[in-house]
């Protein structure tokens, strides 16, 4: 299983920094965690054809994390013929927005096989190479947001799209469940904050990821030795192996 980093900013790219987008690769299977980065232009230069995509899921509709969407499903239907995935979306207003911009841009409906659907909290996916659930957050009062739990070739993998500023909707899950890599936000709340939580969930390895302000990297590096699990950040284009 490979984890790449194809966007690791908060709400706002910087120079070294696209918005947060997270490609994970089983098998030769492609899928992405949140399309905040240009993911149509960083496939293409890394050479990953679109057809490898299999599967899309998106944590919440704030623009960092859906920015680059629209181009990515528009050249999927009317250029990269062969690409057929599934965009699962937290809510309806979500997929009528994407089917809009299709409609706009192309003059023609989204081609069969790439399906939008809506999806809730529990398992939402599953193929021969991952399962994929998904877990309720409450990262803001006017939007539906959740993070994903995936497991495949025996790993698991946290994705936690983003919280609430008081950490209130760190998942439970996480405390019960081992899992081998936790890619965690660290942009709406404290270090300290943080860490009352990561202290006491079962994950092997930690990653820090759409982090603000970026200093808070070297702030909670400081502090590595307080957890058990081993803690990184995440740079774009960096990759882990599980
Ligand atoms: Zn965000």
């Amino acid at each position: 299983m490979k984890i790449e980093f194809f966007g690791t900013s908060h709400g706002v790219p910087s120079d070294i920094r696209y918005c947060n987008c997270i490609m994970l690769e089983c098998d030769g299977a492609r899928y992405l965690f949140d399309v905040g980065a240009p993911a149509a232009d960083i496939l293409t230069r890394k050479g990953y054809p679109f057809s490898s995509l299999k599967a899309v899921f998106i944590t919440h509709l704030h623009g960092d994390h859906i920015g680059g969407l629209p181009n990515l499903l528009d050249l999927s239907n009317w250029y990269y013929k062969d690409s057929a995935y599934h965009v699962f979306l937290p809510q309806e207003s979500g997929v009528r927005l994407l089917e809009q911009y299709i409609k706009t841009t192309a003059a023609t409906p989204l081609r069969a096989p790439l399906v939008l659907s809506t999806f809730e909290a529990g398992e939402i996916y599953h193929d021969e190479h991952i399962t994929v659930r998904a877990v309720k957050t409450a990262h803001t009062d006017n939007l539906l947001s959740y993070g994903f739990l995936v497991e495949g070739e025996g790993k698991r993998i946290y994705f936690s799209g983003d919280m609430r500023h008081d950490l209130s909707d760190f998942p439970a899950c996480l405390y019960d469940t081992e899992v081998d890599l936790l890619i965690t936000e660290l942009a709406h709340f404290s270090v300290d904050i943080l860490f009352e939580k990561l202290t006491a969930c079962k994950a092997k390895r930690i990653c820090l990821n759409h982090v603000y302000p970026v200093s808070k990297i070297d702030e909670a590096l400081a502090r590595k030795n307080e957890l058990t699990a081993e803690l990184l950040a995440a740079h774009d284009n960096d990759m882990i192996l599980l």
